[in-house]
């Protein structure tokens, strides 16, 4: 079996790097100290193809693959993981259109992503429903031809900038199989009785949009249901398969960036540069580390995922 990249895939993966180096490096500290919504730096990305490129051209994406979209994000978060973040967010959840999604809910709800100032999330954890989703108990109620959604979500990318999400729903209560309780529906954010309130003080990710988010009474088509009534979960699952796959991308990006950063540094501004002093021992223990960082096992086992 061949685990080398294609000629494209490192085409991709170098024009990746050089957005993040010559893009990232000059802005990242000051996004992250203010949480700023990095807006230039998206407008760029998209205008590049370099986000969402799982997405077929027949709905705007650039038409690639899972192992595609993988690559730009280790480079993402290599250099900057909070506008890594924010950049692998913009898309997150495409995948339940591309699986469960009508023609006409692709065309209508992915091509904006790419050709307009459109920005989706996918709102799932609830305060009391994280890794267990079947949990999640904000409801959707059918009423004519409209749900109508009530309840919150927590910890939510883009619930503050996004212009849509995709939100995970409570519609048959009834059901006793824990799997065919919940369904996905989209949600307009500028739908009355929708509020998100941006979340501070995170540890990292600061300029990555998170957010607290309400629903209170909030009206929207019945025809914004994604795949099929009572199915939420399945789909749900089936989202977590691909997504989690380049999300590997996030982790080896970060832990290639982690030992970068200070093998880059004499080791006298380690010791010597004050907030650096704290992390001075790890960062050494990071160099000796680094000749197995670059096991191309590491890397292939990544891919393989
Ligand atoms: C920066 C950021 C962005 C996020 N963006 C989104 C988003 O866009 N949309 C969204 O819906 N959510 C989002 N989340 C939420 C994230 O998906 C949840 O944090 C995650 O689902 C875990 O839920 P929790 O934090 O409640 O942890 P918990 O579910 O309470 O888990 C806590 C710990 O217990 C462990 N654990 C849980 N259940 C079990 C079990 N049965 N057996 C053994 N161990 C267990 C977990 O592995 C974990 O270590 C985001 C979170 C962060 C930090």
């Amino acid at each position: 079996m061949d685990f080398d990249l294609t000629k494209e895939q490192k085409y991709i993966q170098k024009a990746a790097r050089e957005f993040a180096v010559g893009e990232f490096t000059d802005v990242a500290l000051d996004l992250d100290i203010n949480g700023t919504f990095p807006a230039d730096i998206v407008k760029k990305a998209k205008a590049l193809d370099l986000i969402g490129l799982f997405i077929p051209e027949e709905y705007g994406g650039p038409g690639l693959g899972f192992l595609e979209q993988t690559l730009v994000l280790e480079e993402f978060w290599k250099v900057d993981p909070g506008i890594g973040q924010q950049l692998s967010s913009l898309t997150f959840g495409a995948e339940e259109f591309l699986l469960y999604g009508t023609e006409e809910q692709k065309k209508k709800w992915l091509a904006p992503l790419f050709k307009g100032d459109a920005i989706m999330g996918f709102a799932i954890t609830e305060p009391d429903a994280g890794s267990d989703t079947a949990s999640a108990s904000t409801t959707a109620v059918l009423d004519g031809d409209e749900w109508v959604i009530n309840g919150s979500k927590i910890m939510i990318g883009n619930g503050t900038v996004g212009t849509f999400l995709l939100v995970f729903c409570l519609t048959d209560p009834e059901v006793t199989s824990k799997t065919g309780r919940h369904s996905i529906i989209i949600v307009e954010t500028d739908r009355e009785g929708y509020k998100a309130e941006a979340m501070h003080g995170k540890m990292g990710l600061r300029c990555s949009d998170t957010a607290a988010i309400y629903f209170n009474n909030v009206r929207v088509p019945a025809d914004n249901l994604v795949g099929e009534r009572g199915n939420g979960f399945i789909q749900l699952m089936n989202f977590f398969d691909r997504s989690r796959a380049y999300v590997s991308g996030h982790g080896l990006g970060l832990s290639q960036g982690a030992w970068i950063w200070p093998s880059n540094m004499p080791r006298g501004a380690i010791s010597s540069a004050n907030p650096l002093r704290l992390c001075s021992r790890p960062s050494l223990k990071l160099r000796r580390w680094r000749p197995r960082s670059k096991s191309p096992a590491t890397r292939s086992t990544r891919r393989l995922g």
